[in-house]
């Protein structure tokens, strides 16, 4: 009997899962380098914490999520995004009444039902930071800098930033009484109807050809800003510029969630086809008191490491040998004195940050040049009785195959 991953997840396995943890890492260091601290949260959640915080229009809430029952009886939900768990900690521990903003990012696996293909899977990745407490543009841009940062420190080139503001509930409210006398003149069907109804928006985001061209007509939100939601998207404008992020505006962008007012954005990369989406994110007004928190304002984004993996394939950014050894050491001999040897060579070079790999089992030297190759390792170095008496090895530069005699002491300033 042999067994499968089930179907539509994303692993990596060496030797992809060295490009994984890079590129989690860099998304992250942004949001860190800013004071962001870091959350560790539950990857399942009770089922009306996402009911409730991603929006009950949301294809996510409707069709994705994978619910069961627990064994106690109780509906619980693997979590399909970050931002309501973020939610649902900060306020179960005060954090809303504490110190403000509440900066924090996270990363780890989500999960979505979803039809599997390239750059969409059941079980997926993100990176999401979250702003909260404080409804200054100033932060709106911060958090945008941080992904796009994130992108160009990765190396991306081939990517776009699209821009919007959903309004406030008064510039809300003003373009809804407008979105459904305009609904009245199409002639939905029953689900697209109720959809509709659930939450106006959602029909911008509606892929069906006729669907796209009847939208084309429908009133924009950003006709219909409040003079403060203008004000405050026109600054968020203004520290980008100054800030060098560009940005499209689009003022169609609608996203898959519920809660999002105000500055809403989304990365394309644009060497990706259908699923062309690595991030995206924007401001949530009423998210945390609808979540029993403070009536407080955030900001946030998740971004997919799957997709900016496959974004940095595509664009052939990320260096071969991220996880080759910066030196192997083969020792030679039948008794343990080289290998006692290589393993104090190693371990001191490791503490001071180097990649150290050791030839194990009693292979020939020809075998472990071999493997040393396989390794992809930058330099050799062969340990016998003579190397250990002498004090001195010969360095070899695998790309060059030069070697240099080099004292065993002093092989932390050569390589
Ligand atoms: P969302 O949480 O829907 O705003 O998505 C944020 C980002 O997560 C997207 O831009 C994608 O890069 C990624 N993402 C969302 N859903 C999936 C999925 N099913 N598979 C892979 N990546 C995904």
């Amino acid at each position: 009997m042999s067994f499968q991953a089930p179907k539509g997840v994303s692993e990596y396995v060496t030797p992809r899962s060295a490009i994984f943890e890079l590129v989690r890492d860099q998304l992250c260091a942004p949001a860190k380098s800013a004071g962001y601290q870091y959350m560790e949260l539950p990857v399942f959640e009770d089922t009306a914490l996402f009911a409730r915080g991603v929006g009950e229009s949301t294809d996510i809430v409707t069709k994705e999520m994978y619910t069961f029952e627990d064994r106690g009886g109780r509906s619980i939900t693997l979590r399909p995004e970050g931002t309501a768990g973020v939610m649902r900690a900060v306020i179960e521990h005060a954090l809303d009444r504490g110190h403000l903003p509440v900066k924090v990012f996270y990363q780890g696996p989500y999960f979505r039902a979803e039809r599997p293909q390239k750059g969409r899977y059941r079980q997926f990745y993100q990176v999401g930071v979250e702003a909260i407490g404080i409804e200054d543009p100033l932060i709106d841009a911060e958090v945008i800098w941080l992904a796009d940062q994130a992108f160009k420190n990765l190396g991306l080139k081939n990517f776009k930033l699209e821009l919007t503001s959903l309004g406030d509930a008064e510039s809300r409210a003003k373009h809804r009484v407008e979105l459904l006398k305009f609904y009245e003149t199409l002639q939905l069907d029953e689900a697209t109807a109720a959809r509709a109804h659930l939450n106006p928006l959602r029909l911008f985001d509606d892929k069906r050809p006729e669907m796209v061209s009847a939208m084309s007509k429908a009133p924009l939100l950003m006709d219909f800003l409040s003079e403060k939601s203008k004000s405050h998207f026109a600054q968020v404008k203004k520290y980008l510029d100054a800030l060098g992020v560009k940005y499209e505006l689009n003022p169609r962008l609608v996203r898959g969630f519920d809660y999002y007012t105000g500055t809403t954005f989304e990365f394309i990369h644009q060497g990706l086809g259908a699923q062309s989406a690595i991030g995206g994110g924007g401001r949530y007004d009423k998210l945390m008191s609808e979540l029993g928190g403070a009536d407080l304002s955030g900001i946030g984004w998740g971004i997919g490491i799957d997709r900016t993996i496959l974004a940095a394939e595509s664009e052939a950014v990320i260096p071969a040998d991220l996880a080759s050894p910066d030196l192997y050491i083969i020792p030679l001999g039948e008794d343990a004195s080289a290998k006692t040897e290589a393993l104090r060579i190693a371990s001191n070079l490791r503490n001071l940050g180097k990649v150290v790999d050791i030839s194990f089992g009693d292979r020939a030297l020809k075998g472990a040049m071999k493997s040393a190759d396989k390794a992809k390792a930058r330099y050799v170095i062969v340990l016998g009785d003579k190397e250990i008496t002498s004090g001195e090895v010969e360095l070899k530069t695998m790309s060059t195959g030069v070697t240099k005699s080099i004292r065993i002491s002093d092989l932390k300033n050569h390589i």
